[in-house]
């Protein structure tokens, strides 16, 4: 099993409905600030630029790395993969050294400044609902069907039928990183 993000660009109407459900969700709607980002609590970050004098926005989030550099740098084991193919953080055995944080390439990891520890997709109350067969909620919520969640190593899935329709790129792929947070960009 491999559970994967999909998040369609093309259909996104960038309403941030994800962004927000993100914080409520796994930060109580906190109005605390994730400092390093410049952001809401949310784990799930708006990037937006010109391309070609043309706007262009990106929804970044851990992209849960088959080869991720958050793994293999973490001293104690706390950043780990876990069997479903997730890339979680265990906080029993964090110590904050923040060596993920520098190791991530996509800035995917936030410092919560209460805690001195990293955050990141997922979250905890997303990670119960996937352990309860549930979708995480930035999935839940979005009004423009623009997100899927699932197994891609099970060809019945909707994220493996998303994933055989249309053009998909993936981030930074030549880092090497196996990223599983795949981008759809065309019809
Ligand atoms: S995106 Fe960053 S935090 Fe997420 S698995 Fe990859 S290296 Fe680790
Ligand atoms: S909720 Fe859906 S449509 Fe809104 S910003 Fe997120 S992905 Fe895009």
């Amino acid at each position: 099993m491999r559970l994967a993000h999909l998040w369609d660009q093309s259909a996104c109407i960038g309403c941030g409905a994800c962004i927000a459900a993100c914080n409520a969700a796994n930060y109580g709607s906190s109005t605390r600030e994730n400092r390093t980002w410049g952001w809401i609590r949310s784990n799930i970050r708006r990037i937006t630029f010109d391309l070609k004098a043309k706007p262009y926005m990106l929804l970044v989030q851990c992209q849960h790395c088959d080869n991720a550099p958050c793994v293999a740098v973490c001293p104690t084991g706390a950043s780990y993969r876990d069997k479903d193919g997730l890339v979680k953080i265990n906080p029993a055995l964090c110590i904050g050294c923040k060596y993920c944080m520098t190791a991530c390439p996509y800035g995917a990891r936030w410092l919560d400044d209460e805690t001195g520890l990293p955050m990141k997709c997922m979250g905890e109350e997303c990670q119960s609902r996937v352990a309860a067969g549930l979708e995480p909620v930035c999935v839940a919520v979005c009004p423009a069907g623009a997100r899927a969640f699932g197994d891609i190593d099970d060809p019945n899935s909707e994220i493996s039928k998303r994933l055989a329709s249309g053009r998909i790129i993936r981030l930074l792929e030549y880092k090497g990183t196996e990223p599983k947070f795949f981008v759809r960009v065309g019809p």
